[in-house]
């Protein structure tokens, strides 16, 4: 099964995805996260693009379209993917398609999640994530335990992301509906679009999500 979660920054696409991988052994593909570890890791490439992420741009095409089919290539046939954050633009959604086929590779299903502007900019204004297996965090719907340890690992470190900032957020969303929102026609033109509501409980969320993509 190869699923992509469309939506935009903040409609808890990381989040659904990490269940897949545990629920369903899916590989977790998020351009996103290869960015950020390329940028921590001090790459080149992560350099280059270490400025624009923190404004909220998106850094081009060929960077990410490379990270995307090199991981393709490594994994089996077997595999399934859910595609994180990956297409943002038409020019990537047709190198997706092309990827897939090249690979005798089907799409099963885009799920769009909706969200609804001023819960996104809540939501990822006061996010942090467990430094060692990536558990989400938020200061006022799911704070960081007192005792100062992730509820899932028990680790001690929290990251923040360096554009999880209001000014960074609102133009990531311009950028998510000048670039990306179009893709929910181009799915929906294929037969591939399911959109679900994105706001509510975890576990309310999940049950939409699995709905969408057949139970
Ligand atoms: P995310 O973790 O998906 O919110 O991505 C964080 C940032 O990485 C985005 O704001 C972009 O700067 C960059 N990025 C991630 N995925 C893509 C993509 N598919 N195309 C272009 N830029 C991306």
């Amino acid at each position: 099964m190869n699923i992509i979660l469309l939506g935009p920054p903040g409609a808890g696409k990381g989040t659904q995805a990490r269940t897949l991988v545990e629920e369903r052994g899916l590989v977790q593909l998020s351009t996103g996260d290869m960015l950020r570890a390329a940028k921590s890791s001090g790459t080149e490439m992560g350099n280059r693009v270490a400025d624009v992420m923190a404004r909220g741009d998106l850094v081009t095409d060929e960077i990410v379209i490379g990270l995307i089919g090199e991981q393709i290539e490594a994994h089996g046939a077997g595999t399934g993917f859910i595609f994180d954050g990956f297409p943002r633009t038409l020019a990537q959604a047709d190198a997706l398609t092309e990827l897939l086929d090249k690979h005798g590779r089907t799409l099963d299903a885009v799920v769009e999640m909706k969200v609804d502007d001023e819960a996104l900019i809540a939501r990822v204004t006061g996010r942090a994530t467990c430094a060692n297996c990536g558990e989400v965090y938020h200061d006022v719907t799911k704070p960081i335990p007192a005792d100062g340890k992730c509820v899932k690992c028990g680790h001690t470190e929290f990251t923040r992301r360096a554009d999880d900032n209001e000014s960074s957020m609102r133009n990531r969303l311009m950028t998510y509906y000048r670039e990306t929102s179009p893709l929910i026609g181009y799915y929906y033109a294929n037969g591939k679009l399911r959109s679900i509501d994105g706001l509510g409980a975890i576990d309310e969320v999940k049950a939409r999500v699995a709905e969408a993509i057949g139970g």
